[in-house]
Formats: C-alpha cells, sequence, structure tokens
C-alpha cells in the first residue's frame, strides 16, 4: 500500500480535458511538457509507469449520441481521439530522453503496438513508460474503467488519476465555496453518495479487486511525483 517509500508500477490515468489546458479543445504543449517532466523524473527514480490517456478534448461519445449519432461509432471516434493525445505524450516523453511505447486497444501498426500485456510489462521492466490508448477498445466505456483495467492486468499497485480537482469533494467546489474534500474513501461511500472519483464501472472494479485509486490535481507543482511516492495527497479510494 502507499507508504513513503512508494510504489513499483502505477497507471497514471491523464483526463483528455487536462490535456486541452485552459481551451475546450485540442492540446496545449504546455500541459504535455509538464505532464512528460513529472513522469521523465518518476521513470528516473525506478519507477514504473504506464499512462493512461484519456479523450475528452478531442471526442465525446456520449454527448454526441445525445445529437443523434449511434452511440458505438460515435464512441469509436471517441477512443480514436485518444490516440493523438498518446502520440502527443509520446513525443514529450521522447524528446526529455525516456524510452516509450504506445500500445493501442484498436490496433493501428503504423504508430503504435497493439496492447499485448505481458509485452507492456516488459516494456515497463526495461525502464520504458507504456501508453495505453483507445481505451479498452470497446463502446460503452471510458478511459477510467481502461485505468482501472490495465493496472489489474499489468499488476499495477495503484491508479493514479491526475484531474483538474485537487482532489473529491462532498460538493463541487467550483459553485460550492464550503464543499469539503475528503482525505480517504472507501469505494461504497463513492458509489452510493455518486461522488465523482471515476465512474461507476471503475470504481466497482477498482472495489472488487482492492486495486487504490489516488485522485489529485495533475498541474499543481510536484503533485505526479508525490502521487507516485505514495505521499499524502489528494483524496486516497482504497478498501
Ligand atoms: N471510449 C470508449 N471506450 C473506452 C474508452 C473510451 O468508447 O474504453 C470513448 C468514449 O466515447 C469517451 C471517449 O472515448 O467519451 C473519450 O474517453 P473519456 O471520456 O474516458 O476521456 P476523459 O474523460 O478521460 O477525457
Amino acid at each position: 500500500a502507499a507508504g513513503t517509500h512508494g510504489w513499483n508500477r502505477v497507471v497514471l490515468k491523464l483526463s483528455g480535458e487536462a490535456f486541452a489546458g485552459g481551451e475546450s479543445l485540442g492540446i496545449d504543449p504546455d500541459v504535455v511538457a509538464h505532464v512528460a517532466s513529472s513522469i521523465v523524473s518518476v521513470v528516473k527514480q525506478g519507477v514504473q509507469v504506464a499512462v493512461v490517456v484519456g479523450g475528452g478534448n478531442m471526442f465525446r461519445g456520449a454527448a454526441m449520441s445525445e445529437r443523434g449519432m449511434d452511440r458505438s461509432r460515435a464512441d469509436y471516434m471517441g477512443m480514436l481521439g485518444t490516440v493523438i493525445n498518446c502520440l502527443a505524450l509520446q513525443d514529450f516523453l521522447e524528446k526529455r530522453g525516456v524510452d516509450t511505447r504506445v500500445q493501442t486497444a484498436i490496433t493501428m501498426g503504423q504508430v503504435a503496438e497493439a496492447y499485448i500485456p505481458r509485452r507492456a510489462i516488459r516494456h515497463l521492466e526495461k525502464g520504458r513508460v507504456v501508453i495505453f490508448g483507445a481505451g479498452l477498445g470497446a463502446p460503452f466505456f471510458s478511459t477510467d474503467t481502461t485505468a482501472a483495467q490495465r493496472a489489474l492486468e499489468i499488476g499495477a499497485e495503484a491508479v493514479l488519476k491526475g484531474t483538474q480537482v485537487d482532489g473529491v469533494y462532498d460538493a463541487d467546489p467550483r459553485t460550492h465555496p464550503d464543499a469539503v474534500k475528503f482525505d480517504r474513501l472507501d469505494y461504497n461511500e463513492v458509489l452510493t453518495r455518486g461522488l465523482k472519483v471515476m465512474d461507476a464501472t471503475a470504481v466497482s472494479l477498482c472495489m472488487d479487486n482492492g486495486m487504490p485509486i489516488v485522485v489529485f490535481d495533475l498541474m499543481g507543482q510536484g503533485n505526479i511525483v508525490r502521487a507516485v511516492r505514495g505521499e499524502k495527497i489528494g483524496t486516497l479510494v482504497c478498501p
């Protein structure tokens, strides 16, 4: 579990929204640079880092299906959007001297490897950052659920969810100034109170398998490093 020694292998979930910075669409290079630098410093400390990248800055399937698109097709578009973010992160990491591999759940051999779990583990053991794209490759899921599933399958010790808020609150802190932040939660509380940690599929997958989730502010200085070290940061959801 999280202690002062931290984790050895983690899945870092980066929301697509974070990639956009202050904009609603596209990629803010300053954000990707910040994230890449932090990942490089934890990898240099010997932590194995796999990243699941979201795609909310590109395309959200559910929103488009409400406007009349076929949900599955819209979700596939969403999954393809995540790959664009993956390639951006890959570039910023490699420019900083860290080896990376992108593995996608929808095969696209020219730009990425296929998702092969045992190969992903080998890459991690060699100090490469593995970036998972295209979610689970299946509509009706999210990249949060992907992060939980990949963490379980590759034997990571925690899912670290970097977002734009500094933890989980009992109400939306942007509209409720008196909202209270939780330091620690159990999965059931998240589900029964409908707290916005991850979607219910992702939370229940973590609950059933005892996978800890840390929700933290991605852009705070040094936060990624602290989260990976298992320092007290954001909100910890654990058994
Ligand atoms: N998506 C999907 N299956 C998955 C992962 C993602 O269909 O396993 C689609 C879905 O349409 C989603 C979009 O990809 O809206 C972008 O992913 P997500 O919303 O999870 O990104 P984030 O919220 O992290 O930016």
